[in-house]
């Protein structure tokens, strides 16, 4: 048969129980970090609120009149009230760690937020200097039956009034930051929130039974189970939080719009040093590493991440403390790293951004990775804000790039290809542009490259065949004596499954031959030697695209190459037009090009002719097919097909 006392005690045991769990396996956890630092606290109110409700059931129920027991009871409902006043705090705190609102904040706010806690706790003990009968927040009494009894005082109520404030901040915290917080924290704390409310509403109803602990102890329990593992964020060598969390971790402080300092550190050297050395030694000296760093900044803001690079983030943001921190950074780098007999020296680059300044959306982090010049003969390479503009106008390209692409903002210009021995237009080349309504005109040489790092480019290479299509589909070029258009294809666009057969099926649903689109590759460090890359171009022209061969003589392109890919044009590189014109070494490396090219039977088209000396220049050598300015730029469609219509001396009729 349950007594009172059975169900009590029960409950206090569960919860008991429960915290101690959770508070174990919170002691292993990061201590640092404000989010262990505070669930650590709250596990503790947890463990011991339950263990004064099992002592007071017990003694309630077997306590007698005059056995010098009322002290230890007060002393336990003093106990519960100290502890139980830290909770609603903790867990507020808990939820503003969760989404960057007290990432790295000032003493005086810690100070702010903790003060009328202390002030609750003070009103705790002083209630035990209060007459008996007049203590304003518990009081203890002897019943006449020679129990104990546990009697509210009027004042008690401000104790719930300010733990309601917490929580309601919390909560008001936690919808307003909300986009710093993740799914799986929004869906946590909203558990969380549920129990504890759950419990508060049992409780109330049944102020006898003691749910409230237990439904508490449950609620940590969730939290421990949902968010509180950290094996996933850690890096298992140094013990140092990893890229996840790095990302994570900064996701939420710039939602929370915080202003704060990155440091990024990175050797280009890394696989390099990585096969000389071998896991064992480069895993010891990563170690090294993240010793010092942990010397120089606080431990949960230093990041191990991928490829041996390391991430600090700086929340003080005078610009002495990052100035400082730099320069002990600069100094070490510079210094060899041992392990030992072991001594290495890579290079490395450092990287000092401030947010937002400098980036100001996760989705910018990668780029303070990108180190593009590693020809730097210094040991540490510091790049600051001024180097690193490139990262929002990046980013602002990716952003026009995908508004371009649902809007529209793309034009394929085209730019007349000209044959010099029948004196016509025959061809052009497609040209992307992009015009985007907030940043205005957007070179291709701007918008390509980032397309290709983001993956856009498969979308746009297939928007522009398809466009070059819709030119071409009802014969109006054709006509004019436009005998095939060039597009031009990104070599990261060859990895897509069936490209040729999705360029096939497009051309067919315009009713153009594949012959009639020109495919140009530019041979490409990546390009070359790489059979799978090789078949895969080869597949297009299997399908019936001619090839040609873009920007030949821009230093990758080699004749072996050149054979196994059937080539039908190639396009010579304005670059070895321009050398030809300042001495005789040019001329005769531009003459023999063009004398191996038309042995082999290569068609040849030169690129970037501006001048009537240079179209000569070019001819003399042999040159078939000349485009450059001194034609046209790269124009719409409209005035292509207008220039195309003069310059073939063609009446074309609408
Ligand atoms: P490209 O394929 O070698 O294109 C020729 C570039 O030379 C064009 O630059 C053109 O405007 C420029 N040009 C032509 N004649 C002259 C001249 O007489 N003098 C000078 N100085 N330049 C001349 P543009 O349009 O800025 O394109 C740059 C590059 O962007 C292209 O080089 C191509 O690699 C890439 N690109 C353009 N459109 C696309 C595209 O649709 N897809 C891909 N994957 N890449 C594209
Ligand atoms: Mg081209
Ligand atoms: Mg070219």
């Amino acid at each position: 048969m349950f007594t009172q006392l059975n169900i009590n005690a029960g409950l206090a045991f569960s919860a008991f129980a429960v915290a101690v769990f959770c508070l174990v396996s919170s002691l292993r956890k990061n201590l640092s970090r404000v989010q262990h630092a505070t669930y650590l606290i709250i596990c503790i109110s947890c463990v011991v609120c339950p263990l004064t409700g099992i002592f007071e059931e017990v003694f309630t129920t077997f306590g007698k009149e005059g056995d010098g027991l009322y002290w230890p009871f007060l002393l336990s409902e003093f106990v519960f009230f100290a502890f139980h006043t830290f909770l609603a705090p903790s867990f507020g705190l808990y939820v503003l760690s969760l989404n960057g609102t007290l990432v790295g904040r000032k003493k005086t706010i810690w100070f702010l937020y903790w003060t009328p806690v202390f002030l609750a706790e003070f009103f705790n003990i002083a209630n035990l200097f209060f007459p008996m009968e007049t203590r304003p927040i518990y009081t203890v009494l002897i019943t006449s039956e020679g129990g104990y009894l546990y009697h509210r005082g009027d004042f008690l109520v401000a104790l719930y009034v300010l733990a309601f404030l917490y929580v309601a901040y919390s909560l008001y915290a936690f919808i307003r930051n909300i986009r710093a917080v993740n799914t799986k924290k929004i869906v946590s704390l909203s558990l969380f929130y549920s129990l504890v409310i759950v419990g508060v509403v049992l409780q109330s109803i049944w102020a006898d039974v003691k749910f409230e602990t237990l439904f508490e102890s449950m609620a940590i329990l969730g939290l421990l189970l949902l968010l509180e593992s950290d094996n996933e964020i850690i890096n298992q060598n140094t013990g140092l939080y990893n890229e996840i969390a790095f990302f994570n971790d900064n996701a939420t402080a710039m939602a929370a719009r915080r202003k704060y300092t990155i440091i990024t550190i990175k050797s280009p050297d890394y696989f390099q040093f990585l096969e000389m050395l071998g896991n064992a030694s480069y895993n010891a000296i990563e170690i090294e590493i993240s010793r010092f760093l942990t010397s120089v900044c606080k431990a949960q803001y230093v990041y191990h991440l991928t490829n041996g690079a390391f991430g600090i983030t700086v929340y003080e943001n005078g610009k002495d403390e990052i100035d400082h921190i730099t320069q002990r950074l600069e100094e070490r780098f510079k210094e060899p790293w041992g392990h030992g007999d072991i001594e290495v020296s890579p290079k490395w680059s450092i990287t000092v951004a401030s947010v937002p300044h400098d980036i100001d959306d996760p989705g910018q982090l990668h780029y303070l990775f990108i180190t593009k010049n590693t020809k730097t003969q210094n040991k540490v390479d510091v790049r600051k804000s001024i180097s690193l503009q490139f990262i929002k106008r990046r980013s602002q390209i990716e952003g026009a790039i995908a508004r371009g692409l649902k809007n529209n903002n793309f034009k394929l210009f085209y730019q007349p290809i000209w044959d010099a021995k029948r004196n016509k237009i025959v061809s052009a080349e497609g040209l992307l542009r992009l015009i985007d309504p907030e940043l205005g005109f957007i070179g291709p040489d701007e918008f390509i490259p980032v397309a290709e790092e983001n993956g856009t480019i498969i979308d746009l290479g297939h928007w522009v065949f398809e466009e070059a299509c819709r030119f071409a589909r009802n014969n109006e070029v054709q006509n004019l004596g436009i005998e095939w258009i060039e597009i031009n294809l990104s070599v990261y666009q060859l990895p897509e499954k069936d490209l040729p057969g999705r360029f096939l099926e497009t051309a067919h649903r315009y009713g153009i031959q594949p012959s009639f689109i020109n495919i140009e590759v530019t041979e490409t460090a990546e390009a070359d030697n790489n059979a799978e890359l090789v078949e895969r171009i080869q597949n297009l022209a299997k399908v019936g695209f001619p090839l040609s061969l873009d920007d030949y003589g821009t230093g990758y392109s080699n004749l072996t190459r050149l054979m196994t890919n059937k080539f039908k044009n190639i396009k010579l590189d304005r670059s070895l037009l321009l050398s030809a014109e300042e001495g005789e070494v040019g001329q005769a490396v531009l003459a023999s090009t063009y004398e191996t090219m038309n042995s082999l039977s290569f068609h040849t088209i030169q690129e970037g002719v501006e001048t009537e000396e240079q179209k000569n220049l070019v001819i003399k050598f042999g040159a078939e097919m000349i485009q450059g300015f001194l034609f046209s730029k790269p124009i719409p469609e409209r005035d292509f097909v207008e220039y195309v219509m003069k310059f073939n001396k063609i009446q074309y009729i609408d």
